[in-house]
C-alpha cells in the first residue's frame, strides 16, 4: 500500500433507530487512500458509498458494533447491491457473536467472498493492511452484547536527508536502514536511530459504538486524534428514558476530556432533537472542539505533528 498522508473521516449516519429527517441510521466511515472502513451498516449505507464516490469494488472492512438492527440493517442490501454491480474483491466483517447468522444466509447470492469474524471475548487487538493498521475491540455496557473499537496507524519516522546523504547511503541501503534499523557500508554499521529527524504518531480514532460511559473503552482510546462517541440524548431529557443503555452528550464530552481526545464527533442522536441548537449550547462549556456528525460531512486528519485537521462538506444536491 502507497503511504497514507491522511486519515478521513467520512460521516453519514448520526441518528440511531428511529432514522429521520436529517438523521440517517449509524453509519461512518474511515478512508486511508483507497480502503474504507465502515463503523457500522445502518440503513441506507449504500447511500453513502454512492454519495462519497466510494466505488463497489474498493477494499472494504466492515466493524459492526453490536446487534441492534439500527447498526445493521443496511448490511445485506450493501452486499446484494455490490454484487449486483459486479463486486470480485472480498468483504471482511467484524462484529460480535450472532453476526454469521445475520450475514450468512445471504452469502449464496454473492458473486465475492465475504470472510466473517466474530470477536468472543472481552477485548482484543489485531492488524490490518499490511501491519499498518492496529484494531483493538474492547466490550461496551450495552443493552446487548456490544463493542468499541480503537483504529491506529503505525507511527511514522522521518529520516534527516542531510545525514543520510553524508554517509552516502544507496536507496536500497536506506531501504534496509528503515526496515531493519541498521545497515553495512564498507564494513561500518549505521543505526537507524542516528537517522532519525522527527517521529510523527500513529493517528489514533476511537469509536463507541453504543454504549454507558466506559472506562475500559476510555482507558484503550487515551490520547485519540478523533473520539466518536454517541450522544444519545442531553442530561436534562433523560427522564423521560433511563433505562437506556447510552451516554448523555454531558458524559460524552467528559469522556472525551479525560482521554484528552483532540477532536469529538458526537453522533446517535434521538430524533425528539430536530436540529442541533440545544446540543450546542450543552457541548459548548464543556469540550472545545467538537463537531457533530451530519450527512456529508468529511474530517481529514493529515499525518503530521502537530496534527493538523480539515473539515469539509460534500454536497448533497440530489440526494
Ligand atoms: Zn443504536
Ligand atoms: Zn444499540
Amino acid at each position: 500500500m502507497s503511504e497514507i498522508s491522511m486519515i478521513r473521516i467520512l460521516l453519514w449516519g448520526a441518528g440511531g433507530s428511529v432514522a429521520q429527517g436529517r438523521l440517517e441510521q449509524p453509519c461512518n466511515a474511515l478512508q486511508l487512500n483507497e480502503k474504507i472502513i465502515l463503523l457500522d451498516a445502518g440503513e441506507h449505507c449504500q447511500k453513502m458509498f454512492e454519495v462519497f464516490r466510494l466505488g463497489s469494488n474498493s477494499p472494504l472492512y466492515i466493524f459492526i458494533s453490536h446487534l441492534h438492527s439500527d447498526h445493521y440493517n443496511g448490511l445485506n442490501p450493501l452486499l446484494e447491491s455490490f454484487s449486483l454491480l459486479g463486486r470480485r474483491r472480498p468483504v471482511y466483517i467484524y462484529g460480535p457473536f450472532g453476526l454469521r447468522r445475520i450475514v450468512m444466509h445471504n452469502l449464496e447470492k454473492l458473486n465475492f467472498p465475504v470472510h466473517v469474524t466474530e470477536f468472543l471475548s472481552e477485548e482484543g487487538t489485531f492488524h490490518l493492511i499490511e501491519n499498518i493498521l492496529s484494531i483493538r475491540y474492547v466490550s461496551a455496557p450495552h443493552s446487548l452484547n456490544a463493542l468499541s473499537y480503537i483504529f491506529e496507524t503505525k507511527e511514522k519516522i522521518r529520516l534527516d536527508e542531510e545525514k543520510l546523504n553524508t554517509a552516502k547511503l544507496s536507496p536500497i541501503q536506506r531501504k534496509k536502514l528503515t526496515q531493519d534499523g541498521l545497515v553495512i557500508k564498507d564494513g561500518i554499521p549505521y543505526e537507524l536511530k542516528d537517522f532519525v529527524k522527527q517521529v510523527v504518531p500513529g493517528i489514533k480514532v476511537a469509536y463507541s459504538g453504543d454504549t454507558l460511559p466506559n472506562f475500559r473503552f476510555a482507558a484503550k482510546a487515551l490520547d485519540s486524534d478523533v473520539l466518536i462517541h454517541e450522544a444519545t440524548l442531553l442530561k436534562s431529557d433523560w427522564y423521560e428514558k433511563p433505562y437506556m443503555a447510552h451516554t448523555s452528550l454531558e458524559d460524552a464530552l467528559n469522556l472525551a476530556r479525560k482521554i484528552r481526545a483532540k477532536l469529538v464527533v458526537l453522533t446517535h442522536f434521538s430524533s425528539r432533537y430536530r436540529d442541533n441548537d440545544k446540543l450546542e449550547i450543552a457541548a459548548r462549556t464543556l469540550f472545545p472542539r467538537v463537531i457533530f456528525a451530519e450527512k456529508g460531512l468529511i474530517i481529514n486528519i493529515l499525518f503530521k505533528y502537530p496534527r493538523i485537521f480539515h473539515v469539509e462538506r460534500i454536497s448533497l444536491l440530489n440526494n
